[in-house]
């Protein structure tokens, strides 16, 4: 049997309106790691999760938003404490080079370990160590990238922040974990649509022909809405720090 899939969403928050923390999502795959996003918390909530630091090599930064990389310069200090000297990737689309450059060098130059910072485009592919990603372009007002992941044979999605749209949409169908933001309860479709977010039953929609459906991105408001969602073995809710294992659908877990 493969090995499965170990997700753990380290934060699921958005940017305010909520007491989750930001965005990071943790994929494990033996000792092959690849955190998305790390958002504010992330450095916390690692050593929460009781995650061994050094193996996080590579981080994949889908926009330069305080929920999605506001952590960066507390887990290159927390590398440091740790004794974590080995490189680390940071892959970032082109706007958020810049922004991310600085938060690294925010606190001084002398922060080691040292670090590339490889900026990709929708449309391009990278592989990492297992793990092989595409990206298709959000809609968000702040240049995004949704992230495709391939790994132990199977297929992740993730939307980062985006009004929906029908390439992700698409890419979705048969998917073995869509993780979609539902950042406001539908009522707020039209404040949701002109901020580049989605409503709860957009993300439903979005991924409904994947296999199960994490939702993540959460504030108080959306939350009202969910608290009535029936939820179950294909749609998730997770919690900060709650853990998913996902496997292909041949092998038993
Ligand atoms: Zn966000």
């Amino acid at each position: 049997m493969k090995t499965p899939l170990r997700v753990v969403f380290l934060g699921t928050g958005a940017g305010s309106l909520t007491d989750r923390m930001g965005l990071a999502i943790l994929l494990m795959v033996g000792q092959e790691y690849l955190l998305v996003d790390a958002g504010y918390g992330a450095n916390v909530q690692l050593v929460r999760a009781g995650i061994d630091l050094c193996r996080v090599k590579v981080i994949l930064v889908t926009h330069h938003h305080i929920d999605h990389c506001g952590g960066l310069p507390s887990i290159f200090h927390d590398l440091k404490a740790h004794g974590c000297l080995e490189p680390i990737t940071i892959y970032v689309p082109p706007e958020a080079e810049e922004p991310v450059k600085t938060l690294i060098r925010l606190f001084g130059p002398r922060i080691p370990p040292p670090h590339m910072i490889e900026v990709v485009e929708a449309g391009q592919r990278v592989e990492v160590g297992a793990y092989k990603a595409s990206f298709m372009e959000a809609v968000h007002p702040l240049q995004t990238l949704s992230p495709e992941i391939s790994v132990a044979g199977l297929r992740i999605l993730y939307s980062s922040d985006t009004a929906p749209y029908p390439e992700f949409k698409s890419r979705a169908k048969g998917a073995d974990l869509c993780i979609h933001e539902a950042t406001l309860p539908d009522h707020m479709a039209e404040l949701s649509s002109r901020f580049g977010h989605s409503t709860v039953s957009q993300a439903i929609k979005t991924c409904k022909d994947s296999r199960r459906t994490a939702l993540v991105h959460l504030t108080t408001l959306s939350e009202s809405q969910l608290a009535s969602l029936a939820t179950g073995e294909n749609i998730i809710v997770p919690q900060d720090l709650d853990e998913l294992l996902v496997s292909s659908p041949r092998s038993s877990f």
